[in-house]
């Protein structure tokens, strides 16, 4: 009776997962209780998380010199971590503005010191990335941070931007674990959990170790990096049972091929659905071609007095969670990693019968 939930987050997740953890959940492993209730400092909790981590480290291929901690507060609360983690040996924050997820990113940061916004793409309504061309970064940057996946507008990055010396900082909430990256690319990658991860709440944080020591000297040592490094991210409780159900995904996710297997399955998704947009007239996706997003699939009905009914009628077929964020309206899919090829392919058999009854 499970539907497919098209939720940009939190999002579906896979239906395997849901069933180990039902399965498990009075008993784990023989403990007698639950994994909710096992103490985190207990080897059987440490185990539960350093697999998680090997399964995270072996999916994205991280390296040693990386640290990769669970942590709290959203992808949000890691708007004011970096800088605080980062800014306290000088230089501005530098940012590409995409959307409203680096708006505000670029907001909280600027509690902290100097922000630079480098490109912005807001006058064209936010419709593409910024062009690799169109920004350089300064050599006295505290970093760049940038959007990869605009998970509101549907704008996703077709490369990796070059910063020298300078440490690169990703958002990578809604496309993480999408697609194989190099992680050495990146100086610092955050993601929430709720779209390609698990439950909402837990947060990840993969960093250059070189990059965690000095940080400002207000900063709660909850949201310090180096602390959180040291001490294998149990600063205090952390969110045990989230941290479980991310390593349940994990293992899907190996499953499944990992990363590598998962783009192929999640190119096929977006093309079929963005193939049915642009052959009708009904339907419309304003983003430049080569940005269009893998993961957050926007579109725009030509009547948009339809909206309420399409949306109706998509939950009665089972399609839930279809609207667009409220700052752009129309429609949006989000086609994360646990939303099937049965659902996109749902999806489009409804949106082409429902151009054929109201278009
Ligand atoms: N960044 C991006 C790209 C997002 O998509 C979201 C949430 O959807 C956030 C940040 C905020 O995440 P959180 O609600 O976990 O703070």
């Amino acid at each position: 009776t499970r539907g497919y939930n098209f939720c940009s987050g939190p999002a579906m997740l896979p239906g395997a997962v849901m069933q180990r953890a039902q399965e498990e959940l009075p008993d784990w492993q023989g403990t007698g209780m639950s994994v909710m209730e096992l103490s985190h400092r207990s080897p059987e909790f440490v185990s539960v998380l350093e697999g998680a981590e090997a399964r995270l480290r072996t999916l994205m291929n991280i390296p040693e010199d990386y640290a990769v901690l669970f942590m709290q507060g959203g992808a949000t609360l890691q708007f004011s971590c970096v800088p605080m983690n980062l800014m306290s040996r000088g230089g501005a924050a530098e940012f590409l503005d995409t959307g409203a997820w680096s708006v505000k990113a670029i907001k909280e940061a600027g509690r902290y010191g100097e922000t630079r916004v480098l490109a912005s793409t807001k006058d064209e309504g936010y419709r593409r990335a910024v062009r690799a061309d169109e920004f350089s970064v300064g050599a006295d940057a505290a970093y760049l941070h940038y959007t990869p996946n605009e998970t509101i507008g549907g704008v996703e990055f077709n490369y990796v931007p070059e910063t020298g010396d300078v440490p690169l900082v990703a958002d990578m909430s809604s496309c993480i674990l999408s697609r194989p990256i190099n992680v050495e690319d990146f100086d610092l990658i955050y993601a929430g959990a709720q779209k390609n991860i698990g439950p909402a709440g837990l947060t990840l944080v993969i960093v250059r170790k070189s990059l965690l020591g000095e940080v400002m000297h207000d900063t709660p040592s909850l949201l310090n990096y180096k602390a959180q490094a040291d001490n294998g991210s149990m600063v205090n409780t952390p969110p045990t049972f989230a941290i479980y159900l991310a390593g349940l995904v994990f293992d899907w996710l190996e499953g499944q091929g990992g990363v590598r297997a998962i783009e192929g399955i999640n190119a096929e998704k977006a093309a079929l659905l963005y193939d049915a947009i642009d052959r009708s007239e009904f339907y419309r996706n304003p983003i430049a071609l080569e940005h269009r997003s893998r993961m957050n699939v926007p579109f725009i009905l030509a009547d948009e007095q339809l909206n309420d009914r399409f949306l109706a009628e998509a939950g009665e077929a089972g399609l839930y969670n279809l609207q667009g964020h409220r700052s752009v309206g129309g429609m949006r899919a989000s086609i994360y990693n646990a939303m099937p090829l049965a659902g996109v392919r749902g999806l489009v058999d409804f949106m082409k019968d429902f151009e054929q009854r109201h278009g």
